[in-house]
């Protein structure tokens, strides 16, 4: 009803208030030098409810590059481009308690896959066995599977591409390790430059919010009734997110929050809050999707208040789906 939408937006803009104060303690990206051009102490949030209703507070009309967020939406689009299982044999589904950019594991020479593909290992590895022999046309699915979600097609951010390929020692070392164990299907530096172009997708937090929603509810659209996303690969998916999803602070994460969700370096977080039995307080927040942005990052590289503000949001209102 109308008199709770007011109190749940002024209790949203109370929090925002609050945790943009330890956005201080954060520090933007740099590693991307271009990321480095955030301020680092904006914070926002969009919370888009299951009947249309959306609560949004703070800085919620900056664009971002979407970053290792598209890590979720080129996994879920080469599982429905070649079948779970083919992707799944050649990338893991474990944790790493590494930094998302270890080479650690593909160098100790004990595995002979990826651990997960949200590592930026794991997400080249899938990247690769994307269909297509230009940047663009592996990107076609990504770009067909927003448009559904989103209704409009969004772009690379050619500053932030250049940027981050100017700046790929890592990746590329990465790259080569996956070379040499034979986990790459498509030419390296093909892959390399689809990678660069997934990450600097520029979206907005109404659009993680809405994906967000539709992942709640199992890759269907509310409004449509239809199903974007197969609810094989939407849960599958969620599951990578509760574990693997926000770098080495996924456990931590999984614990004091408690919904499936995937961080990206630009300071974006995707949050899915699924259906839940004990939702009878807030029904409209059953099966809502979450969108923050917070440039300013932990140590682990995940936006510092975001998560902050996101940890008391799910336990003021019950989101933990333990
Ligand atoms: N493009 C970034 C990289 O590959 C993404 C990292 C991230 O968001 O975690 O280093």
């Amino acid at each position: 009803t109308k008199l709770s939408e007011e109190w749940l937006q002024k209790y949203v803009d109370d929090w925002v208030a609050f945790y943009r104060k330890h956005t201080k303690e954060g520090k933007v990206a740099s590693y991307i030098p271009v990321l480095k051009k955030a301020n680092p102490s904006h914070l926002g949030i969009v919370i888009s409810g299951n009947n249309g209703i959306t609560i949004q507070s703070g800085d919620v009309s900056i664009p971002f590059s979407i970053q290792s967020i598209s890590k979720v939406f080129t996994f879920i689009t080469a599982c429905m481009q070649r079948g779970i299982s083919y992707v799944l044999n050649r990338v893991d589904v474990e944790p790493t308690g590494e930094a998302f950019n270890s080479i650690m594991h593909l160098e100790m020479g004990k595995v002979e896959k990826p651990f997960n593909p949200f590592v930026n290992a794991g997400a080249i590895s899938v990247t690769s066995l994307l269909d297509g022999s230009t940047p663009e046309e592996k990107l076609e699915p990504l770009y067909e599977l927003f448009e559904k979600m989103l209704g409009y097609r969004p772009k690379v951010n050619r500053e932030v591409y250049q940027s981050e390929k100017e700046s790929s020692v890592r990746n590329r070392a990465i790259g080569y390790y996956l070379l040499e164990i034979g986990a790459l299907e498509s030419d390296l530096e093909l892959t390399l430059d689809t990678y660069f172009q997934q990450c600097s997708i520029e979206i907005s937090l109404q659009d993680l919010a809405t994906m967000g929603k539709i992942l709640a509810n199992d890759g269907e659209d509310l409004k449509t009734g239809k199903e974007i996303i197969p609810r094989q690969i939407a849960r599958l998916v969620k599951s990578l997110m509760l574990t693997c999803g926000m770098y080495d602070a996924s456990g931590k994460f999984a614990a004091y929050v408690g919904i499936p969700a995937k961080s990206g370096v630009s300071g974006g977080i995707i949050a899915v809050v699924p259906p839940r039995a004990r939702a009878n307080e807030l029904p409209f927040l059953s099966g809502c999707g979450i969108g923050v942005y917070g440039p300013a990052l932990d140590s682990q590289g995940n936006s510092l208040a975001g998560i902050k503000l996101l940890r008391h949001i799910s336990n003021q209102w019950d989101f933990s789906i333990f």
